[in-house]
């Protein structure tokens, strides 16, 4: 199995673009992202699979396959190339071989293929039969006691069978997943979210972590420019004034690391580093794992 990590897709879906910009100008966006003729933006559903110390880990799991009136309303899900399960099957993987699953948080567009319908009356039960999953205690907490805000985000059959199967671990703060692979809390698009670091080390086949970390963003950024740009930050976020300031510190991590950015939902940079233009300003150049 050795040391790798490889993205996967649960496909691609168009969601309103006054939601995934907030308060930043439609004037200002559209030149970064044009939005088609209903003011929809695209949001791949990008997952990460890391291969390390002989563990299969899954970061975040799309939006999944169980009926769901707010994703069929409000998302769009495309799939011209199958979905997540399809993906792993390309990587020679099926849902058994997952050891572990993390979640960035619990929204419906990261936790949906945690779960999957089974029986008669149908129920349900953990996708990933021998996996152990892992959230932040506090991203639990919230997903299990909603508001008229959070209510559409949230959606308690992804992850309340987990709890019931006891598979699903809740952390506090930073842990150690695997060699090489921890997570830490960067709180404000959720207060509980968290994101996944892999450490730089020669055992990773991708030949860019030999020598530089990488960063698997989670919704700290939607979009790569929301992680160059401090105040640029989704309607989504309950914390928008918190997620700066840990945008702020990752900032200045990853540009002092050359790291590795893995994006969630950017379409048009999936990996990228940060970098300085000639006037100062961060941006996101694309780069290869
Ligand atoms: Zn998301």
């Amino acid at each position: 199995m050795g040391f790798s990590v490889h993205l996967l897709s649960d496909g691609i879906s168009y969601w309103d673009g006054g939601g995934a910009f907030g308060l930043v100008p439609r004037t200002k966006w559209i030149k970064i992202l044009p939005p088609d003729e209903e003011n929809r933006v695209p949001q791949a559903l990008r997952c990460v699979l890391v291969q390390a110390g002989g563990q299969n880990i899954l970061v975040d799991c799309g939006v999944g396959d169980k009926p769901n009136e707010v994703i069929a309303a409000q998302y769009d899900v495309r799939r011209p190339n199958g979905n997540l399960l399809d993906d792993l099957a390309r990587l020679g993987l099926t849902a058994a071989d997952i050891h572990t699953v993390v979640f960035t948080h619990l929204h419906g567009d990261h936790a949906g293929w945690a779960t999957r319908l089974a029986g008669d009356p149908p129920v349900c039960i953990p996708t990933f039969p021998n996996a152990r999953y892992y959230v932040q205690r506090q991203e639990y907490h919230d997903a299990t006691h909603t508001n008229e805000r959070t209510r559409n985000t949230y959606f308690p059959d992804n992850y309340v069978a987990l709890t019931e199967a006891g598979v699903l671990t809740l952390l506090d703060g930073e842990a150690e997943i695997a060699p090489q692979v921890r997570v830490a809390p960067t709180p404000g698009h959720t207060a509980g979210h968290q994101s996944v670091l892999i450490e730089a080390s020669p055992h990773w086949q991708n030949e860019a972590l030999k020598s530089a970390p990488a960063l698997i963003l989670g919704d700290m950024a939607t979009y790569m420019i929301q992680f160059a740009r401090l105040p640029w930050v989704t309607a989504y976020d309950v914390l928008p004034l918190v997620n700066i300031e840990t945008k702020r510190a990752w900032q200045a991590w990853a540009y002092s690391h050359g790291a590795l950015l893995i994006s969630p939902h950017d379409t048009q940079t999936p990996v990228g580093r940060l970098t300085k233009t000639d006037k100062g300003f961060f941006t996101v150049d694309p780069a290869t794992l």
